[in-house]
């Protein structure tokens, strides 16, 4: 089989392999459509780990080919949901409450990682009955690809920064997965979300789910201009979802005592994360900083998949990109790595 991904760092293109082997609890799947993620250009262009012949992809909706004989709730046929992270549920990392990290740090995260992925004309998924989710009836395809990761992303984001009702809260980047922190953020009841990005489809559609303020890096100090809107006052959330490490300094000037900074970014680049020891209350500010990988599981895509299938949320507005065809995943990927102003997210749908 054929599938497309990193040959080496800094360089991708097409790879033959063998199609996969299962296993008793997994299920072989193909790909239905899928997307590019930012975190696949990280891994490629930005990364330091000299990862070689990995088939890339890990956001997709995908059809079960195969199942184990220890699969129950799958069969060949269904229509899957396909979480970004996928762990063996059994470890104790998993048992703790950390399955993105089941099996040591970040190794929920198996496609774009260690294992082939979702850029192949079929993969494995281990565990399957813990892992996938179907597709609700009435979700296209394409709206369920968001599912995967953008989705669980923005939510994480917001939901570690323990955002509730009336809160003031600054989204710091605003592609797909700061659109979904925006609207995680609104969902949980935030009353006023700044919205931190430049292009201007991002700042059009973070409007739609929820910002209340637009604020332009390139115009100058962040800081100073979301001070300059709250008369000075701090909010009391900040979610990093884009940016530089720089943006953590800025959110330290932004949060309330006691607030939350609550990452997702993936930090490709740099060294430290400064903090200053005055922004974080001489060190007694009870400032929480925590950054996280996006949960994945069954039950989780299931919930957040019933946020589309009952009109809660539409991530329509997310996809400014279509391709159709298997050979169109360079294309989405490439897409993904030049960011040009138009675009918020492709899809592919094979
Ligand atoms: P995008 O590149 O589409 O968006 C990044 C955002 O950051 C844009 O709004 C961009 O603004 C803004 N930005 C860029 N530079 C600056 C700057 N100097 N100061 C302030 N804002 C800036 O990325 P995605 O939304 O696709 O992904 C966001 C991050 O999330 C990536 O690092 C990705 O790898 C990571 N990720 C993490 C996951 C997790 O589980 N934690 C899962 C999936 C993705 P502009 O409008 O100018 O482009
Ligand atoms: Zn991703």
């Amino acid at each position: 089989m054929k599938g497309f991904g990193m040959i080496e760092l800094n360089k991708v293109g097409w790879l033959e392999k063998p199609v996969p082997t299962i296993t008793a609890m997994d299920a072989l799947v193909k790909p239905l459509a899928v997307s590019p993620c930012t975190s696949d250009v990280h891994t490629v262009w930005e990364s330091s780990v000299p990862r070689k012949n990995l088939i890339l992809g890990h956001e997709a909706i995908v059809e079960v080919v195969e199942v184990g004989a220890l699969v129950k709730d799958f069969k060949p046929g269904d229509k899957c949901i396909l979480p970004a992270i996928t762990p063996y549920w059994e470890k104790v990392e998993s048992q703790m409450g950390y399955h993105q990290h089941s099996g040591g740090m970040l190794m929920g995260c198996q496609y774009s990682n260690f294992r082939d992925g979702a850029f192949g004309e079929f993969f494995q998924v281990i565990q399957a009955d813990g892992n996938l989710a179907l597709l609700p009836e009435g979700v296209s395809l394409e709206d369920g690809v968001m599912v995967s990761d953008m989705v669980p992303t923005g939510f994480h984001g917001a939901d570690n920064a323990e955002i509730s009702y009336g809160e003031t809260v600054a989204v710091i980047g605003i592609g797909p997965v700061g659109l979904m922190a925006v609207a995680g953020a609104n969902l949980r009841g935030a009353a006023r979300i700044f919205a931190v990005g430049s292009r201007e489809i991002c700042q059009k559609v973070s409007k739609l789910y929820g910002a209340t303020d637009l604020i332009n890096y390139k115009n100058g100090d962040v800081v100073g201009q979301i001070k300059d809107a709250t008369h000075g006052k701090p909010v009391d959330k900040v979610i990093i979802a884009g940016g530089t490490l720089e943006a953590f300094e800025w959110a330290m000037k932004l949060v309330r005592p006691a607030g939350i900074i609550s990452n997702v970014n993936y930090l490709a680049t740099g060294e430290y994360i400064k903090i200053n020891r005055v922004d974080w209350g001489l060190g007694m500010g009870h400032i929480k900083l925590t950054g996280g990988l996006m949960p994945g599981g069954r039950k989780n895509m299931e919930y957040l998949a019933n946020l589309l299938a009952y009109k809660k949320l539409d991530v329509n507005p997310l996809i400014t990109h279509r391709f159709q065809g298997f050979d169109k995943i360079p294309d989405a990927l490439m897409l993904m790595k030049d960011k040009p102003r138009d675009l918020i997210k492709p899809v592919v749908i094979i």
